[in-house]
């Protein structure tokens, strides 16, 4: 019956269109109640079955346009799923940085559109060298000299099943924003409040512009500082873990002219993606932007809390230098290209629940995670596309905690692995952990085989699986 309802909902109901699919905005400055908005949609939805008071039809607050929030944007408009973004700054962000993306996320990505895949073969660089298309990176000593004094030579790591892609954040939000409509988002939108009604399917959001606005669900999409976090972990009993928490690291990161970074590092070891490693230390540089450019992230360990009021702040060049002071002069000349600005590194390493009532957590809000495995905007993808997917069978507003529940019980195993393991491997790579200390050769075997459960992860499997749980959990509805 729930094919049936959900083909005659498509034909009746909602349009498969991107313009039609996202209904009139229901934003404005006085809350407006969500039957009205919901009465809108249901005049033209037959019910063979049920009345019209029984089934009703969602509509998604999704609160932050990063890469999570876009993502499941394009996800909603494929299942047919009416939603509006609320996103807090005045514009789709144009954060200057890189991001790599693994096999699982690429995956997830054409899985939630073909489109948007192909899209990202247009922006993605890969290693400059070409028979390089496989190494995910190659390890090196940070130490003067690279390891050439102990006769290393970088080595690569990766997979057959992996191909080196990244690609500059902006152009990266750019694909993801080409397909979701202009009407579906509203800048300057700070949510300060999220008040749920679970009897009445409905969520009331406060902004800070003294608006508000309902919908049947909120996805908080808010990032690791999220404030939809509180909202979830607070009534679901888990105070705790709403608070991110220092990684023990900060990082530097930039973007230099990959002709810059070549004159800098040695050509030999500027072009390909490296990673550097040393005690306390950890340096990554890959070719974004057609391999124009390079991207850096140099992250400095320390076992002293964070203790500076903001999470970025500027230091000075000394202070940088001497961070790096034991690694070598061209690797630290690279880091010094960059603004001296420490980025301090928040993870949410323990997070008991993803949803609470109608509010329900993706991406970094839910499980942000350290760089180090350069999962974190790939486990958003995956997130998108099995939420997006589950909504898509939802047809009743009281089906929505068990679609949350489906998608918690696929999505959080594995995503807050990728924090933990995350966690341990910028150990590994610190030369802080004493089974591996600073054995390259032993981490390199490691990272050989540490990426296999992330990259191959069978994601139609976890679609089906959402799914299926979701239509046991929905028969006790
Ligand atoms: C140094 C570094 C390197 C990384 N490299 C990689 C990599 O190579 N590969 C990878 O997969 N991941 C990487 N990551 C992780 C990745 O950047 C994040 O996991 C990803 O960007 C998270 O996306 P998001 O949409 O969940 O959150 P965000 O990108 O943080 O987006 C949150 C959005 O919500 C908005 N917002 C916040 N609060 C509110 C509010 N109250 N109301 C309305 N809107 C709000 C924000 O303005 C923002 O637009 C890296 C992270 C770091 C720190």
């Amino acid at each position: 019956m729930g094919i049936i309802l959900s083909r005659l909902r498509r034909l009746l109901g909602r349009s498969s269109s991107a313009e039609t699919a996202v209904p009139a905005q229901q934003q404005q400055p006085s809350a407006k109640s969500a039957e009205s908005v919901e009465s809108a949609t249901t005049a033209s939805k037959p019910s063979p079955t049920l009345s019209p008071a029984a089934k009703s039809p969602i509509h998604i607050a999704i609160v932050g346009s990063g890469i999570g929030g876009l993502s499941l944007a394009v996800g909603c408009l494929r299942n047919n799923v009416s939603f509006t973004i609320y996103e807090s700054a005045l514009q789709y962000s144009v954060i200057g940085a890189g991001v790599g993306l693994g096999p699982n996320a690429l995956r997830a990505m054409a899985l939630i559109s073909p489109e948007l895949r192909a899209l990202y073969d247009t922006i993605s660089s890969g290693n400059l060298s070409q028979d390089k298309l496989h190494v995910a990176m190659e390890a090196m000593y940070a130490e003067p000299g690279f390891g050439e004094k102990r006769g290393w030579t970088p080595q690569p790591f990766g997979a057959p099943c992996y191909e080196r892609t990244s690609a500059h954040r902006a152009d990266l939000l750019n694909i993801l924003t080409s397909q979701v409509p202009k009407n579906a988002v509203q800048f300057n939108k700070r949510v300060t409040n999220i008040k749920q009604f679970p009897n009445e399917g409905r969520v009331e959001l406060s902004f800070a512009d003294g608006t508000t606005a309902t919908a049947t669900a909120v996805i908080g999409c808010d990032g690791v500082k999220g404030a939809s976090r509180a909202v979830v972990l607070g009534p679901a009993g888990f105070p705790d873990e709403i608070a991110p928490v220092f990684a023990g690291k900060y990082a530097y990161r930039s973007i230099v002219p990959m002709a810059k970074a070549q004159e800098v590092l040695g050509a030999e070891y500027a072009g390909d993606a490296k990673c550097f490693n040393g005690p306390d230390v950890n340096v990554m540089t890959y070719p974004i932007s057609s391999g124009t450019e390079c991207n850096i992230v140099a992250c400095k360990f320390t076992d002293k809390p964070w203790t500076h009021p903001l999470w970025t702040h500027r230091v000075t060049e000394e202070e940088v230098r001497a961070d790096f002071a034991d690694v070598d002069d061209r690797l630290v000349a690279l880091i010094a290209c960059a603004e001296p600005v420490q980025w301090a590194l928040h993870h949410h390493i323990q997070t008991s629940v993803y949803y609470h009532g109608l509010v329900c957590l993706l991406g970094d809000s839910a499980h942000a995670t350290t760089p180090h495995q350069a999962s974190g905007a790939g486990m958003s993808i995956e997130d998108a596309l099995i939420l997006s997917h589950v909504l898509g069978a939802v047809e009743d507003w009281r089906e929505l905690p068990a679609a949350f529940a489906a998608y918690d019980e696929v999505r959080r195993p594995r995503a807050q692995k990728i924090v933990r393991t995350s966690q341990e491997l910028g150990a590994m790579y610190a030369c802080q952990d004493p089974q591996y200390g600073d054995n390259m050769g032993k981490i390199v075997k490691n990272l050989n085989e540490r990426f296999l459960w992330i990259w191959e992860h069978d994601l139609e499997a976890d679609m089906a699986t959402v799914r299926s749980r979701f239509q046991e959990a929905r028969k006790g509805v």
